[in-house]
């Protein structure tokens, strides 16, 4: 069987965390380093780190400045590098009126994804899951949906997720998905 891959964008390939850092105005250092461990973002620290309401926070966010202006994870050149060969798909979901600005942020930081389309933007990742289709993301909610509707998935280890004391992240991700690609390759899957 072939595999399809997709790949999530915000927290693995983009650091959104750090852009809403910049954003607003986050002066303590390292927001990586002060995010509390496993923690996905809630209201709760919206309030924390931003001073704002989650309501805020996002509205803030909206419209593609924002979302075309993040920056790399600093593992995701490699992972990109890595996961090429195998032609993934970028799974995103887009927050409010984040589409054009994620739709342009590809453009100009992965063009080989825009020329040939493969881009899929959708608030249900699981929709595009089945059998021989491997997710890698961040959120571990995403990713015990995905299994659900019967792909694999491949959690990115990253301070705000369940795999947050994993410090070789990439290599972790990348023994997985090697080991997923040996056990479809063999037909035992
Ligand atoms: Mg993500």
């Amino acid at each position: 069987m072939q595999l399809k891959i997709f790949i999530d964008m915000d927290g693995v390939i983009t650091d959104f965390l750090g852009g809403a850092a910049s954003f607003f105005g986050y002066d303590n250092g390292n927001i990586h380093d002060h995010w509390p461990n496993g923690e996905w973002g809630t209201a709760k620290h919206i309030k924390k780190f931003f001073g704002v309401s989650e309501r805020g926070f996002w509205e803030a966010l909206r419209g593609k400045g924002f979302w075309r202006s993040l920056l790399l994870m600093p593992d995701a050149k490699e992972f990109l590098k890595f996961i090429k060969p195998y032609k993934p798909v970028i799974l995103t979901s887009p927050a409010l009126e984040s589409a054009d600005g994620k739709m342009l942020w590809i453009k100009d930081n992965l063009p080989s994804y825009w020329k040939d389309r493969r881009v899929i933007l959708t608030t249900k990742k699981e929709l595009v899951a089945g059998e021989g289709r491997i997710l890698i993301d961040d959120h571990d909610e995403n990713i015990k949906k995905w299994e659900n509707a019967g792909g694999i998935g491949i959690l990115y280890p990253r301070k705000w997720n369940k795999n947050w004391f994993i410090d070789n992240s990439l290599e972790v991700v990348k023994n997985e998905f090697i080991f997923y690609i040996n056990k479809y390759h063999k037909g035992d899957a």
